[in-house]
């Protein structure tokens, strides 16, 4: 069966549409509508009308324009495009000719007359200017084009510098606000550490109890806060390498993961394999396995295991943190190293969270010139596996 020859209509006003539309749909041709010229731009490239009939009045990118921009697309070389114009001044059928269109018909639109002049333009009929004024206007719309074009770079380089202030603004706005958070949060983790230990008296197991849920809270406060500044000044500053042994660092995180494993119920294994001395910054190696583990923990229900593998090899340093937890859906594994993406998991539980840990690991990771992959499946659990590289000494 043949398709109906299709008319693209770029128009914005409704009443317009809706008669073209009646008018044309009755003589046998599909009419698809774009309220503006990148809708129409957009449907060109996706159908192939056999007519475009444009609105010189629209909206935005102006109907001169578009035309221009549908005339260099590939498939609408040959495709009459036809003005469509309230304005009846002197000139104006010129200027749309030479923009690109085919043909020029004023409004209002003459109902009557439109199916035989449509069919008369898909049948070959071109509208054309002589030579010498064609030559004349070309350069006055080529004048008009990039005069256009100098304003909105004008524009946007104006925007670009007022955006620049306020993400400038927005930086220093977090820095002060975290810095002036964290020193009270600072005496508040450090009291509420020695109450759980009992270092301030004994307590009731109602206490107890009390005590360690605002541990946990200002825990996870502490861990957003870290994360924000964290977040502010690694994308500042240059990275510090220096050579260590991974296991000085290792350690003592290692030390609070079995501790935090416990207290959350939580089978907590650890592989290590020998391993040789490796440049990196210090604090940046730290910050990267703590977030790696704080997640795999967070995202691990009771009852779970979560396993930390560190393998030497002589070109690079592997550390994999495996989780039974609950997994990360296939369509959002790349979105979670975007800076402020948190999945929603609100099917599972309240998890708090910036959504920073991973884009600063991410971050991080690439800056020493490694790697970050991730396997994952919802329900079964995560794997993030980082390969950091030996950096080469030159002329070694
Ligand atoms: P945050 O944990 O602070 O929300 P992250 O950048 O560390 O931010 O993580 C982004 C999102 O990725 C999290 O909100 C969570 O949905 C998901 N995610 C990260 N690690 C895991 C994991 N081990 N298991 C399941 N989901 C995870």
């Amino acid at each position: 069966m043949n398709q109906l020859p299709q008319i693209l209509y770029i128009e914005d006003n409704p009443d317009n549409q809706r008669l073209v539309q009646r008018v044309l749909s009755a003589r046998g041709y599909q009419v698809v509508i774009a309220e503006d010229g990148p809708g129409g731009l957009a449907l060109a490239r996706t159908t192939h009308p056999a007519l475009v009939l444009v609105d010189l009045g629209i909206p935005g990118l102006d109907g001169y324009e578009t035309t221009t921009r549908l005339r260099s697309l590939a498939h609408m070389h040959n495709v009459p495009i036809i003005a469509l114009t309230a304005d009846a001044s002197p000139g104006s059928r010129e200027r749309a000719l030479v923009a690109g269109c085919d043909g020029y018909l004023s409004k209002p639109i003459d109902a009557r007359a439109l199916p035989a002049q449509i069919a008369e333009f898909i049948e070959g009929r071109r509208e054309r200017l002589p030579e010498v004024m064609e030559t004349e206007l070309l350069r006055s719309y080529n004048q008009k084009l990039v005069e256009r074009l100098e304003a909105r770079v004008r524009e946007l380089t104006l925007a670009n510098a007022q955006l620049q202030d306020l993400d400038r603004m927005k930086d220093q706005f977090l820095a002060t606000l975290s810095h002036e958070l964290r020193t009270p949060l600072t005496s508040l983790l450090g009291y509420l550490e020695l109450f759980d230990r009992g270092m301030l008296g004994p307590l009731t197991p109602q206490q107890e109890e009390a005590v360690r849920v605002m541990r946990r809270s200002s825990e996870v406060l502490a861990r957003q806060l870290n994360n924000l500044l964290y977040f502010q000044e690694v994308r500042s500053r240059s990275l510090n390498f220096v050579q260590l042994q991974p296991l000085d660092i290792l350690r003592p995180l290692i030390a609070a993961a079995r501790e935090r494993a416990a207290q959350a119920q939580l089978q907590f294994e650890v592989l290590l394999s020998e391993m040789q001395p490796i440049e990196v910054d210090r604090s940046a190696f730290e910050h990267l396995v703590r977030n790696l583990l704080d997640n795999a923990f967070q995202y691990t229900e009771p009852g779970g295991r979560v396993r930390f593998i560190v393998r030497d090899e002589p070109t690079r340093l592997i550390i994999r943190v495996e989780d039974t937890g609950i997994g990360i859906p296939a369509g959002e594994q790349e979105k979670i190293f975007l800076p402020f993406y948190q999945v929603d998991h609100s099917l599972a539980r309240g998890h708090p969270g910036s959504g920073l840990g991973l884009a600063i690991v991410r971050h991080i990771v690439e800056a020493h010139g490694g790697q970050i992959a991730l396997r994952s499946a919802p329900g079964e659990g995560s794997a993030f596996t980082i390969a950091i590289p030996r950096r080469q000494v030159a002329g070694g």
